[in-house]
């Protein structure tokens, strides 16, 4: 495993912002920065071994440092959409910021993606780690409690890539952690509706007009967002055909044995199988791009030319007493666990 740790850039306040850079023997790529905690590249080969750019990102920091539509960051305290961003909390209302009308989007605008981790690396046998450690100050972004967040990417010289979420607080607050990659396993040269995809989910998440949960779980069947595993076929793939923006039920629940969701690109034969310890998957298939965001190799990124797979809690749980709970309280602690298995067909 080759291992690189350089400067990124500097902020505005003359912090220095670091790029890990993470090779394994089979030439999987992953850099990394503790500005946002954000996945900045992946690199992965095809069946041919010629490796391509499979996520959305920029090559500098001062793309990061601008609005964005969140490439690769942690996305944090609550990922996704809260709906008129409040929540009460033992009779008390917190008012979030309201930065997607009429909603609270991915923490805020000044969301854990906007902020300088703490770092540490650790090299293991087969694997190497980037632990980034986060302190978010009581009513940050409006959000109770004096939240510690710690996420670790680990990658593993079988070209897969593990990401750990844990959080801590001092007082009772919500915490939905997730990673916004965007990707497109064909690197970027055509819109996503050439992949094949996988859910395991029978259901996904109704929403109203302004995209929170009605609190309905609606069936897959027979929709366009069925992309159900098809029994006796191991791999079952089928082909990408709407846009999605749907928060899908998880059918396994909790479990990093099976996997929830499988992208595949048949021409260059590049696999993404994601396994997720969470209740839901949000996927998105970056139906807001406008090319308007210009990226690696000068890329400007069109409008479905990538697909996000945030494994999360479902969107607006704070105000949904229905769904699995986001409720963190002091002493209990907060883990959840995302693997990304990369290889080539
Ligand atoms: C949401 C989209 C949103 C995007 C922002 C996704 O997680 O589901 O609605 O526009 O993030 O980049």
């Amino acid at each position: 495993m080759m291992f690189k740790n350089n400067l990124f850039g500097v902020l505005p306040d003359g912090r220095e912002a670091r790029l890990f850079n993470i090779i394994t023997p089979k030439g999987l790529e992953v850099s990394i920065t503790n500005f946002g905690g954000i996945i900045t590249s992946i690199k992965a080969p095809d069946r041919q071994g010629v490796s391509e750019e499979i996520t959305a990102g920029f090559p500098a920091l001062e793309g990061y440092l601008k609005d964005h539509p969140y490439f690769g960051v942690i996305a944090g305290r609550f990922a996704n959409r809260i709906a008129k961003g409040r929540f009460v909390i033992d009779g008390k209302t917190y008012k979030l910021q309201v930065n997607n009308r009429p909603n609270h989007l991915h923490g805020g605008n000044k969301g854990f993606h906007t902020r300088l981790w703490d770092y540490e690396v650790s090299e293991n046998p087969g694997s190497i780690s980037v632990h980034l450690r986060y302190l978010s100050p009581h009513l940050e972004e409006g959000y109770p409690g004096n939240l510690m967040a710690r996420v670790t990417y680990t990658i593993k010289e079988e070209n897969e890539l593990e990401i750990e979420f844990e959080a801590e607080t001092d007082a009772t607050t919500h915490v939905n952690l997730t990673n916004h990659a965007y990707f497109n396993l064909g690197g970027f040269q055509k819109d996503i509706f050439d992949h094949q995809l996988m859910l395991d989910a029978n259901h996904y998440l109704e929403l109203d007009e302004t995209q929170i949960p009605t609190g309905k779980m609606l069936s897959c069947e027979n929709t366009f967002y069925d992309y159900r595993p098809i029994p006796e076929i191991e791999k079952s793939l089928r082909q990408l055909r709407a846009p999605m923006d749907h928060c899908f039920v998880l059918n396994h629940g909790h479990s990093l044995k099976s996997p929830a969701a499988i992208l595949f690109h048949p021409s260059s034969g590049r696999m993404l199988s994601l396994f997720c310890t969470q209740p839901g998957i949000q996927v998105y298939t970056a139906n807001f791009l406008d090319g308007r965001m210009r990226g690696h190799q000068g890329i400007d990124y069109q409008k479905h030319h990538a697909i996000c797979l945030e494994t999360q809690h479902f969107p607006d749980s704070p105000n949904h007493s229905g769904f699995p709970s986001t409720l963190l309280k002091p002493g209990e602690k907060y883990k959840h666990t995302s693997r990304f298995a990369f290889e080539a067909k």
